[in-house]
């Protein structure tokens, strides 16, 4: 499959991206179960879990477990307030962020290498492939809308 990376360094567009309807599908199949991101060979965050021994209560450790943009929760604030609070808002975050975000942060390439490992795992044959290419398409369609404004 060719996969389309859109240019996304048009403001007017991203904003125009965030209430798309393309994100919507992912509320009806993705199951927010995170595998994708933990298969991913470039996703790195992670969250910390005390462990208190048994034996010992005055004894534990503070672990270094994976975590998850795709899981609920993962944005919890204080309050009880989430920022992403539906497999949609998440899915957006992971894409963009993929393919817009890191590289306007950090450096010259996108964060995703490209290895399908995140197609692999995913429970739902949820394809980034078909979703970067879906989100071209939106990208050409928020193009067109703009032009005759
Ligand atoms: S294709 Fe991209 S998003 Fe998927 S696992 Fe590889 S680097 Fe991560
Ligand atoms: S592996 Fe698939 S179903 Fe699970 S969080 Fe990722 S995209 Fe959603």
């Amino acid at each position: 499959m060719q996969v389309n990376v859109p240019d996304l360094s048009d403001k007017a567009v991203r904003k125009a991206l965030k209430t798309h309807s393309m994100w919507q599908e992912y509320n009806s199949r993705c199951i927010f179960c995170g595998a994708c991101t933990v298969a991913c060979s470039t996703c790195t965050c992670f969250t910390t879990r005390d462990v208190i021994y048994g034996d010992n209560p005055e004894v534990g450790e503070r672990r270094r477990v994976t975590a998850s943009c795709q899981i609920a929760g993962f944005d919890q604030m204080a309050g009880q307030r989430e920022f992403r609070s539906t497999a949609a808002d998440r899915m957006r975050y992971k894409i963009l962020h993929k393919f817009h975000d890191y590289k306007a942060c950090f450096g010259e390439e996108h964060m995703c290498v490209g290895c399908g490992r995140c197609t692999q795992r995913c429970p739902q044959l949820i394809s980034i492939s078909a979703t970067v290419n879906k989100l071209s398409q939106a990208v050409e369609e928020i193009r067109a809308q703009l032009a005759q404004q």
